[in-house]
């Protein structure tokens, strides 16, 4: 039994095949599906989803990165609105992404640090998306007056001091495709990192392990992201299985 606590098959690549999709996650034993959100075009994709299938798709609620532009106070009034109309399970995703764009940095911080705030006042956990990025995200953390946050690092693509750091601010990391590219750096702190601490994630339809590079992701695909865990730590699949799935059971307070 797999969770993948990161997928984002409400957007337009899955219009044509969107159930079929689904269909083929459970088969693969992927039984639930964590919805981050992306702005405010995607929430009402994201609630039809979770409520057509109850109990296997999550919602969550958040303004990701790359979406803080001009309006984003206009965007956080938005999110704000919804989280006291709904039931969500996390705040996402939220984060800091400076990779394709440094324009809004300032924004980004603000933003990033009013979600997380929101995140604690509403006792839900942070889904974080961190993209060449790490010192600006910790140092917004650290700006916080908060012994314990409660929350994942989402595609974790740091290094072991990073991941060493987030788990001690009590977080989990999220682990996907990236672990099976050949990549030495994730594939050692896969290994250093002890299970308890990690969840898993497709983030499709990015991302894809091998052998599906180059394709769009889907949330079937997670195997065999759990797979390479397995072989890297040397345990069984089953165990992979049963201990990731129950740190984001008891992180997102899933049934
Ligand atoms: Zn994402």
């Amino acid at each position: 039994m797999l969770i993948d606590t990161h997928s984002h098959i409400y957007l337009k690549e899955f219009d044509a095949d969107r159930d079929l999709v689904i269909e083929r996650a459970l088969n693969n034993s992927i039984l639930k599906i964590l919805l981050p959100n992306i702005d405010s075009h995607s929430v009402l994709e994201i609630l039809r989803l979770s409520e057509k299938y109850r109990n296997i798709c999550y919602p969550m609620i958040g303004l990701h990165p790359t979406s803080v532009k001009e309006n984003y106070e206009e965007e956080l009034s938005f999110i704000n609105n919804w989280i006291s109309k709904n039931k969500f399970i996390a705040i996402g995703e939220i984060g800091m992404d400076l990779y394709w764009d440094k324009t809004f940095v300032e924004e980004q911080k603000i933003a990033f640090n009013t979600q997380v705030q929101l995140s604690i006042k509403h006792n839900l956990p942070a889904v974080i998306h961190i993209r060449n990025a790490f010192a600006e995200t910790f140092s917004v953390l650290e700006s916080i007056n908060k012994a314990k946050f409660s929350g994942v690092f989402h595609c974790f693509s740091g290094n072991l001091v990073d991941a060493q750091k987030a788990i001690e601010m009590g977080f989990l990391l999220g682990i996907g495709g990236v672990v099976t590219y050949k990549n030495a750096s994730l594939q050692e702190i896969v290994k250093e990192i002890p299970l308890e601490k990690l969840v898993l994630e497709t983030d499709s339809p990015y991302l894809p392990p091998v052998p599906f590079r180059g394709k769009r992701n889907e949330s079937g695909y997670l195997i065999f992201i759990a797979e390479k865990i397995a072989e890297i730590k040397n345990i069984s699949l089953n165990k992979v299985g049963e201990i990731t799935s129950e740190n984001a059971r008891e992180l997102f307070r899933l049934l």
